[in-house]
């Protein structure tokens, strides 16, 4: 099966256009709208300096990563209570790059998707010529699917994608459920590809990396972006990590992994590097950000919780998944919300048919708007 025509924000962009309203609050967004955080840019900033002068100058950095970078995603590691060595580290330009990537590591062929979930796992597989197979992610299992979940056995050995906190839903797995998946990816043969590019919003007590769950270290790739984290979307800095237990018949899976990464890519700029270091060294900075886009989220959430609209997310996750009112479907919610309130949501749907009548709105914009968009919604709901 090719790629389909991603008609989703396509869809939006020309009702947007069409619907002539010159106020518009855009809560569809998946990007960042705050600035980089200030010491995080000083860095940022200074390496550039240092790219300009002859003692400082900084040629092909190493394919996996500078060894600076290596010890602050280390550090970061360590408070979750996993302990990372160099090899099991490489450092992305973001996390969408390695999410594709890490496909041609693998000799299976079948894929367990959530549905809905962020399209580029499906795409990537696409693009492979794998097999699909949805997993149903409703508001009957909250979102959170487990391997009972699934409709049949597919045969052995499947790359299961998990998103914790997800996108779009909001909803966050919790140890229990985790180490469901973990035990069944190795009772099965199975490589988890575990997507946790909104870790840092996690507020409660829940895994921030999958290698806090035992066994996860011979079954599963975790994919990790500072994208969401620092507003580093246009900076481009993330990390996967591949532990040493996790082995192949031909080699260990890091080993493999860096010399495809050799034959395909030429490393990550000193100047994002830089500021991703800081990223993970600056803590406090990265925890003041995120906590402004949750307040959104979390107002928005409280919004919905009193108009008694089913939503989930946005308590540990900057995204909100809402029941669209009267049992609409998502694009027909969609244009009432943009012709009424003047207000950009994401329709459910367009992250695969499970999304319908649902819609992921999301708190990436300023306080400002947040407030303007909830006294809006008060007259429509
Ligand atoms: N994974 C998920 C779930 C995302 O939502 C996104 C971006 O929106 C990415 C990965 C890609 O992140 P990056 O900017 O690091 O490529």
């Amino acid at each position: 099966m090719l790629l389909s025509k991603n008609y989703l924000f396509t869809e939006i962009e020309e009702r947007v256009k069409k619907c002539g309203k010159k106020d518009i609050i855009n809560l569809g967004i998946g990007d960042a709208v705050r600035p980089v955080p200030k010491k995080i840019n000083r860095s940022y900033v200074n390496s550039a300096k240092q790219m300009g002068a002859k003692s400082t100058f900084k040629g092909y950095p190493p394919i996996s990563g500078y060894q600076f970078i290596k010890e602050g995603v280390k550090k970061r590691y360590k408070r979750f209570g996993v302990s990372l060595s160099d090899e099991e580290i490489f450092i992305s330009d973001g996390a969408k790059t390695d999410l594709y990537a890490l496909l041609s590591l693998f000799s299976t062929s079948t894929a367990l998707i959530h549905n809905p979930s962020y399209p580029a796992y499906a795409d990537a597989n696409l693009i492979y010529g794998n097999r699909i197979e949805f997993i149903k992610s409703c508001r009957q299992n909250c979102f959170l699917p487990k391997p009972c979940d699934l409709k049949e056995n597919y045969g052995n050995g499947y790359l299961i994608y998990i998103c914790s906190p997800d996108n779009p839903t909001g909803v966050v797995y919790d140890k229990n459920a985790l180490k469901l998946w973990v035990d069944y990816a190795l009772n099965t043969g199975s490589v988890i590809i575990f997507d946790s590019a909104y870790a840092d919003y996690i507020r409660g007590d829940y895994p921030k990396s999958i290698f806090e769950l035992k066994g996860a270290e011979s079954c599963a790739v975790e994919v990790a972006s500072l994208s969401k984290t620092a507003n580093f979307t246009g900076v481009r800095c993330g990390f996967t990590v591949i532990k040493n237990q996790f082995t192949t018949d031909l080699d260990k899976l890091n080993n493999l992994f860096k010399r495809l990464k050799s034959a395909t890519f030429n490393g990550v700029p000193f100047v994002s590097q830089k500021a991703g270091e800081s990223a993970l060294i600056n803590v406090g900075e990265c925890l003041k950000n995120t906590d402004y886009y949750l307040e959104n989220a979390k107002m928005m959430r409280a919004f919905f919780n009193d108009k008694g609209i089913f939503a989930v997310g946005g308590e540990n996750s900057p995204y909100l998944f809402f029941e669209c009112p009267c049992r609409l479907k998502s694009f027909d919610f969609f244009d009432i919300l943009l012709n009424k309130a003047g207000i950009v949501a994401t329709p459910g749907v367009g992250f695969g048919s499970g999304g319908e009548g649902f819609m992921r709105i999301s708190g990436f914009n300023f306080r400002k708007q947040i407030t303007e968009a909830i006294n809006r919604m008060d007259g429509l709901f």
